[in-house]
């Protein structure tokens, strides 16, 4: 048997929105416990630069989340390593077992955990994920030193992912499936002058080379949009940027969820359709998606927290 625990309000998730809601509801005296969750930190701890942070003209990703945590535990939350596996929101006090065995009550409950990279879903990916095929250069990036790389996608991220491996590439190839990038435009233009970055443009994957024995890429197959011409395009190293998914799966079915498994809440509220339950960050948002969005829906989340755990007294 696991330990048993209760606490006024508990934070799931440790991304800015989750420790910014911990530090709102510690400084109003609410004692939060935030678990942190599979990645503590969140995905701002597998980026390098952050450079739209209002404050810092530039910081780390991971000494930007390092801070947070840091700031929460300063105000008085508890912060806790461990994994929430299961939730039950159908009575109160709400119920979450987590990892470690501890089965936690909570009055009320403020969800951050936010959104994981989404993969292209072939059976070639499958295949060499942790051998040349990633989803995330700054933690993979180092390995392909000297090699050649494909990165797919156009926003933010595939842009921002190119520009990190050239430091580490000899090549880096960009594949698009359309002619243009939504990228903010200052990445578009660095990306565009960057003499080791290639862009394919209307093209999509169609499959990942490569050998078993030991398994490795060798390059990726290209399919042209309107064609259905095919090229092959060496490279030892394939990175997927193709957005981010949120993660829902424990709410599935216990929460009303919209836009492919967003939580939704009440327009200008971070209320989830069960009450006392809120939700914050990339796990509702699927428009801004920023740190500092993030952090503003957490610091909401807290507020919104507060007054409804007053109302109920
Ligand atoms: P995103 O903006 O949703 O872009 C996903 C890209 O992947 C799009 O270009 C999309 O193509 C492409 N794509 C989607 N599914 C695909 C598929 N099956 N095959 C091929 N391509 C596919 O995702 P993101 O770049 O991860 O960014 C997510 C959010 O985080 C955004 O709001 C972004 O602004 C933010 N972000 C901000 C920063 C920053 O401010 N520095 C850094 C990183 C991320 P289409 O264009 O054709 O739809």
């Amino acid at each position: 048997m696991g330990e048993a625990r209760h606490t006024r309000v508990l934070i799931i998730g440790s991304g800015p929105a989750g420790y910014t809601a911990a530090v709102y509801a510690a400084r109003a005296m609410l004692s939060p416990v935030v678990i942190q969750g599979m990645q503590p930190g969140g995905q701002l701890t597998i980026t390098t630069e952050v450079e739209n942070w209002p404050g810092r003209t530039e910081v780390q990703g991971p000494d930007l989340m390092a801070q947070m945590e840091e700031h929460a535990r300063a105000t008085g939350a508890e912060v806790i390593a461990d994994i929430v596996t299961r939730l039950d929101l159908s009575a109160r006090p709400f119920v979450a077992r987590t990892d470690s065995g501890t089965r936690w009550t909570a009055d009320a409950l403020i969800l951050a955990t936010g959104a994981q990279a989404r993969w292209l879903g072939l059976p070639s990916e499958e295949r060499f994920k942790g051998f040349g095929v990633s989803a995330c250069a700054t933690c993979d990036g180092f390995f392909y030193r000297g090699r050649e790389v494909v990165v797919v996608g156009g926003g933010n991220t595939a842009v921002e992912e190119a520009l990190f491996l050239t430091n580490f590439a000899t090549k880096v190839t960009l594949v698009h499936r359309r002619d243009s990038l939504r990228a903010e435009r200052i990445l578009q233009e660095r990306l565009l002058r960057h003499p080791k970055i290639a862009v394919i443009w209307n093209s999509e994957v169609a499959e990942i080379l490569g050998e078993d024995n030991p398994p490795g890429v060798t390059g990726v197959r290209l399919r042209h949009v309107a064609t259905g011409e095919t090229q092959d395009i060496p490279c030892a190293g394939f990175f997927v940027a193709i957005g981010h998914a949120p993660a829902s799966e424990l709410v599935q079915g216990q929460l009303e969820l919209h836009n492919g498994g967003y939580v939704k809440v009440e327009p200008g509220s971070t209320r989830t359709s069960v009450p006392g339950v809120f939700a914050a960050g990339d796990l509702t948002d699927h428009i801004y998606r920023q740190a500092v969005t993030s952090a503003g829906m957490g610091c909401m989340a807290a507020l919104d927290a507060e007054r409804w755990l007053a109302g109920q007294e």
